[in-house]
C-alpha cells in the first residue's frame, strides 16, 4: 500500500484505490486516496506556510536538492522503470529512456536557473520621462509566483513529474502535484525521493483521488497562483477556463495529431520507420505520435506497403519483458474508443490491416489504415492508441491542407530531399514544431515544447521557460542622493 505525501509527511487516509497493470487487467497494488477536502486544504495551507523560507533559501541549494534527487533516481533507475512499466504498461526499455530524462530535467533545472533568473540594470537615463532618471538605478528581478498546481496525464507520469516539479522547486515556488489516478506511482516515488534529497517539509505534496474534488479544490484556490496541466483539450479547457477566474498563471499542454507529410523525393525507408516508430511507440499513447501519415501519390503504394511491413516485424508483448516493443493501452474505455474509431473509418472506405488480437489486459492491435481519407474521425479527433490512418495526396498544397485540417496544432514533420520545399510547407504549418526527416517525437527538454491551436494555452513547457513563466518580474528602483 502507497501512502499520499502531504507537505513531506506519508499519510494513509484509510480509503484506497487500486492500480491495476494494463498488461493482464489485474490490480498489483494500491494507494491511499483522499476523500476529505481537508486533506487538500491542508496540504495548500502548508504549501502557502513553507513558500515563505523557501522562497528565500538561495538558489544554490535548490539547485543542490534538485541534484541530489537526480543523483537518488541514478541508483534506483531500475526500479523507477519497473513501477513506470508495471502502472502505465508502458515497454521497459521506453520506461528506462523516460527515466532517463526525468533525470536529465532534474539536472537541466539545477544548471540553468541561474541563467534564466538572471535580472536586469536598465538604462532609464536614456528616457526624459519620468524626470530625474539621471538619478536612479532601475533594476529588474525575476521572483517565484507562490504555489503552483501540477495536474499530470497518465502516459508521461514521470517525465511530467519532473517537467512540472523541477523548474518550480529551483525557482522558489511550492508545488502541489496532482497524478492521473491510472499512473499514481511513479509521482509518489520522485515525490519521496525529493524529501530524501533533503527537499524542506511543506514544500511538496502528491495528492491521489477523485480528478474532478481535488481539480476543483485546487483550481478555483485563491492561494495558488499557477497551474502547470498536462492532458486532453477537454479537461484542459474545462480547467483554464474556471483558473481564469482567480487570475492564475497557465500552462496547458493538450491533445495532438500530429501529421507526417512524405513527399515523393524523401529517403522512403527512413521515413517509413520513422513514421512506425512515431505512431506505434507506447501503443500510440505519445500526445506528440506521429498520428496521421500523409503521403505522395507517386510513392503511396510503395510507401504502404513497406509500412504494413514494418508494422509487423513490432513485438507486441508484456511491458516487462526486454524485447518488447509495443505494450497495451492504459484501459478497457480506451480499447472502446479505438473500436469506434475503426468502424467509422470502414464504413468511409478504409481498407483495415490488423495485427493479433491479444486476448488480456488492455492490448490493441496494430492497426494501419489503407485509402484513409480526411472525413474520417481518425483524421479529425485524437487517437490514442495503436492506430495509423495513411492519407493520398496529389499536391503540396493538398498535404498543407490535409495536416491543418485538425484543431490541434502539437508537432509536425515532413521528409524530402528537397529543403526548399521543406521550408515553404513548414511556413504553412499551423504547428508548435515542424521536423524535417525525422520524428514528431522529437523534444528538447530544455527547449519550450508545447503546440498552437487546440493543443496549448498559456505558456510552453520546457524546463528554461517553465522557470520563466512560473517567475514574476519585478521593477526595483533606486533614487540616488
Ligand atoms: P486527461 O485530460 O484525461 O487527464 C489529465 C489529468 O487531468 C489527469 O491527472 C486527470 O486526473 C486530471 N483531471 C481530469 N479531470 C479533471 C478535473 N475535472 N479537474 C482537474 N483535473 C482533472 O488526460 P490523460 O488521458 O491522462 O492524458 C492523455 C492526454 O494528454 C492526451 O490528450 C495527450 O495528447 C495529452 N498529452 C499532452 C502532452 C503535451 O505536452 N502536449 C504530453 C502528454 C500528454
Amino acid at each position: 500500500m502507497k501512502s499520499l505525501i502531504i507537505g513531506g509527511e506519508e499519510v494513509d487516509t484509510g480509503e484506497y484505490s487500486s492500480i491495476v497493470n494494463p498488461a493482464n487487467g489485474e490490480p498489483f497494488e494500491k494507494v491511499s486516496v483522499i476523500k476529505d477536502k481537508d486533506l487538500i486544504k491542508r496540504s495548500i495551507d502548508l504549501a502557502e506556510d513553507s513558500f515563505r523560507e523557501f522562497s528565500k533559501l538561495p538558489l544554490k541549494d535548490r539547485s543542490k536538492i534538485l541534484m541530489k534527487a537526480s543523483e537518488i533516481m541514478e541508483m534506483r533507475k531500475e526500479d523507477l522503470a519497473k513501477t513506470l512499466s508495471l502502472e502505465s504498461g508502458k515497454p521497459i526499455k521506453d520506461s528506462r529512456v523516460e527515466i532517463l530524462r526525468a533525470i536529465s530535467v532534474f539536472k537541466i533545472a539545477a544548471e540553468e536557473a541561474r541563467f534564466v533568473l538572471e535580472g536586469k540594470v536598465h538604462r532609464v537615463d536614456a528616457y526624459e520621462y519620468p524626470p530625474g532618471n539621471q538619478n536612479r538605478i532601475v533594476m529588474e528581478v525575476r521572483e517565484p509566483l507562490g504555489i503552483v498546481a501540477a495536474i499530470l496525464p497518465f502516459n508521461f507520469p514521470a517525465n511530467s513529474f519532473a517537467h512540472k516539479v523541477a523548474p518550480n522547486i529551483v525557482a522558489g515556488n511550492t508545488v502541489i502535484v496532482k497524478p492521473s489516478v491510472s499512473t499514481p506511482l511513479s509521482a509518489l516515488e520522485l515525490g519521496k525521493i525529493m524529501y530524501e534529497a533533503g527537499l524542506p517539509r511543506g514544500v511538496l505534496s502528491v495528492l491521489i483521488g477523485d480528478s474532478a474534488v481535488i481539480g476543483d479544490e485546487l483550481i478555483t484556490s485563491k492561494k495558488i497562483q499557477g497551474i502547470t496541466f498536462t492532458g486532453s483539450t477537454k479537461v484542459g479547457l474545462s480547467i483554464a477556463s474556471k483558473a481564469v477566474l482567480t487570475s492564475k498563471r497557465l500552462m496547458m499542454e493538450m491533445g495532438g495529431s500530429d501529421p507526417i507529410i512524405v513527399l515523393n523525393d524523401a529517403d522512403i525507408e527512413k521515413a517509413v520507420n520513422v513514421s512506425v516508430k512515431a505512431r506505434f511507440e507506447y501503443a500510440g499513447q505519445n500526445c506528440n505520435a506521429g498520428k496521421r501519415i500523409i503521403v505522395h501519390e507517386d510513392v503511396y503504394d510503395k510507401f504502404s506497403k513497406m509500412y504494413i511491413d514494418a508494422v509487423n516485424k513490432l513485438k507486441v508483448g508484456d511491458p516487462l519483458d526486454e524485447n518488447t516493443d509495443v505494450g497495451p493501452i492504459i484501459s478497457n474505455t480506451a480499447v472502446n474508443t479505438m473500436n469506434d474509431f475503426i468502424e467509422d473509418a470502414k464504413n468511409k472506405g478504409a481498407k483495415i490491416y490488423s495485427g493479433l488480437r491479444i486476448q488480456k489486459g488492455y492490448y490493441y492491435p496494430l492497426t494501419v489504415l489503407i485509402n484513409a481519407s480526411p472525413d474520417m474521425k481518425v483524421m479529425k479527433e485524437e487517437v490514442f492508441g495503436p492506430l495509423a490512418p495513411i492519407v493520398k495526396f496529389s499536391s503540396i498544397d493538398e498535404a498543407i491542407d490535409i495536416a491543418n485540417s485538425t484543431d490541434y496544432g502539437l508537432q509536425s514533420a515532413i521528409f524530402t530531399k528537397d529543403l526548399n520545399k521543406a521550408l515553404r510547407i513548414s511556413k504553412e504549418l499551423k504547428f508548435g514544431a515542424v521536423i524535417i526527416n525525422n520524428s514528431t517525437r522529437l523534444r528538447w527538454d530544455a527547449l519550450p515544447f508545447g503546440g498552437v491551436r487546440m493543443s496549448g494555452l498559456g505558456n510552453r513547457e520546457g524546463v528554461r521557460n517553465t522557470i520563466m513563466t512560473m517567475t514574476e518580474p519585478k521593477i526595483l528602483s533606486i533614487e540616488l542622493e
